[in-house]
This record gives C-alpha cells, structure tokens and sequence, in this order.
C-alpha cells in the first residue's frame, strides 16, 4: 500500500513501430512537484495522455489515486493544464469558470474567490476573446485549482508568458503543491523549474533516464563545479600560479573542479588571503545535467 497518488511502473507504451514510452517507472506523493522534462517526441505528452486515462498501455502499471487513470475516480482526483489552452471566447472569464464550476459540482460562489485567488477579478466579468495569453493560462489554473486535485497535469504551463506571469504562475503552482496536490510539469524550460520543483524525472527516447532532486541528479553526475575568482589589483598572475585554473579576464581567475574536491579547493583559496577579492562558486545547473543525463553532452 502507498501514500502515492501517481504510481507508475514499468509502464509501456507503443504505437505501431515506435517506442513512445519503456520501462518508465515513478512515483509522485501528495504535495510534490515534479517535472518531467525531455526532448520533443522523448514521450511527455505520452505519458500524460497515459495518467489521464486518453490512450491505454501496452506494458505495465499506471495508477491515479489507487485508481485505474479513465475510472470515474481517477478521474475526479485529477486536474489537467494542456498546453494550448481552449476557452470559449465569447464567455467571460466568470461565465466559462461558472461552466467548470457546475460541471465539478461545486457551487458557483466558489468562483470569485478562485478568480481573485489567481489575480483575474478585475477582467472576470470582460469576454475571454480579449485576454491576454497570460490570463488564458490564469483561469486555466483556476480551473485545475477547482475541487482541490489530488494530482494536477500541467503541460508547459508557463509557455509564452512574461516573467512577471511566469513567476504568478509559479506562485500559484506552489500553493496547489501546499496544499497537498501531487504536481508534475512538463517543461523544457529547464533553469525555471530548477526553482520550483523538488524533483526531476528525463526522458530521453522513451526512458526515463534520470528521476530524483537536484541535489541527487548532481551527486551522481559528479560534474564539475566552477570556481570563479577575482583577484586583487594586480594578483591574477600569482592567484593562477598558485591554483592553477584559467586566466577570464584581467583579473578573474576561473578554476574547475571535482565536488569532492570542493572543500579542499576551497582551503587553498583561503590560503590565498588577501590576493582574492571575491569568489563565485557554482555547481552545475539543470541545463547541464539535462545534457549529461540526456547524452546530449555525448554527440
Ligand atoms: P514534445 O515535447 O514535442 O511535445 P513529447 O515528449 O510530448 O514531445 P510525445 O508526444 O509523447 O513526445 O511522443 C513520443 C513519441 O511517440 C514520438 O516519437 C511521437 O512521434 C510518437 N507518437 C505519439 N503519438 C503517436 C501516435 N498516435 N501514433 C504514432 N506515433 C505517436
């Protein structure tokens, strides 16, 4: 028995000769947010087709809630964010949330505070054919945030908004996920979800070839990390003489090394005392793991 609302195991999918999906297995517990990254045609929409119960299987186990996905109580337990998404746009933004509304079976009063909760109150009441991209996305949220999913699908949600909206979004995803909603985000937009997420499944060719933290994705690739230094008023070239490490500019000094060797790399500056203005430290981002673990850093 598991606490999780998403179970996936060994889970298969073929369409004629090709491979969408193989051998994928994870898992997502209440309140996490995941996000599911891969390049296009590596099996995201796939797999999110596959937890809404729209295409079936070819191998292995899919459940929502304990449920079969496409079963009634799959179903009620999950929220769906496409890409695109569709309104009516002769409706207002209150009139097509009220339609959602009904057809959750909720009563329509929770619509204006579901509408202020994602900062569209002052155009509820305008037709949706004069929303920006931006607010399309809000009442989609609102409509994913309505009856309190257990597992909200979210499909490039943050896909043509500004950064402002992107962070909103972002904020809004957040309080879902504090709620106790189970999130998975597909994406390519790799250095946003670094922030937002606390875990990271890729896909690569239909595997799933790396699912944990952050922090866990970096301790097994064992990247390097970059040591970047400034040194004092003419202390470059003794500051590289002593390290080693690569000459940036004038007077920043740029050192790789292994994490384990963090620490250590990190007492030999010390040792440098006052030679050394400043030092950035940066471990890899998500960009670069995404590489490492997809074997695009291979071609
Ligand atoms: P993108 O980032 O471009 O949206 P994706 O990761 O969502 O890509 P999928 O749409 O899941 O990728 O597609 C995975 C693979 O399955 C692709 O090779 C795609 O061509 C194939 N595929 C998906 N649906 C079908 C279908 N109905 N018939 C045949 N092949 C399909």
């Amino acid at each position: 028995m598991t606490d999780d609302i998403l179970v996936v195991e060994n889970l298969a999918k073929r369409h004629g000769a090709v491979e969408a999906l193989t051998d994928v297995s994870l898992s997502l517990a209440p309140g996490q947010r995941l996000a599911l990254l891969g390049h296009n045609g590596a099996g995201k929409t796939t797999l999110i087709k596959l937890a809404l119960g729209l295409i079936a299987p070819t191998g292995g186990r899919i459940t929502v809630a304990g449920a079969r996905p496409g079963t009634h109580a799959a179903r009620a337990a999950t929220a769906y964010l496409p890409e695109s998404v569709a309104f009516h746009p002769a409706l207002t933004g209150r009139e097509q949330l009220a339609l959602f509304v009904r057809l959750a079976g909720e009563p329509t009063r929770v619509c204006g505070p579901l509408l202020e909760r994602v900062g569209l109150a002052h155009a509820a009441d305008r037709r949706i054919r004069t929303y920006s991209k931006g607010m399309r996305q809000r009442l989609g949220i609102a409509q994913a945030m309505l009856g309190r999913p257990r597992l909200a699908l979210l499909d490039e949600p943050a896909s043509g908004l500004d950064p402002v909206s992107r962070h909103d979004l972002y904020a809004l995803i957040d309080g879902l996920a504090r709620e106790g909603t189970a999130v998975l985000i597909a994406s390519h937009a790799l250095t946003e979800v670094e922030a937002r997420t606390d875990r990271i499944a890729i896909l690569s060719a239909g595997r799933l070839v790396a699912h944990d933290t952050l922090a866990g994705l970096r301790a097994r690739a064992a990247m390097p990390i970059r040591l970047r230094l400034t040194a004092r008023d003419g202390a470059a070239d003794e500051v590289q003489a002593r390290l080693g490490g690569e000459r940036i500019n004038g007077a920043a000094v740029e050192i790789l090394c292994a994490p384990q060797e963090k620490m250590d790399t990190l007492g030999r500056i010390a040792a440098l005392g006052p030679l050394v203005a400043d030092l950035d430290v940066t471990p890899p981002g998500l960009e670069a793991l995404y590489r490492h673990y997809s074997g695009e850093d291979r071609t």
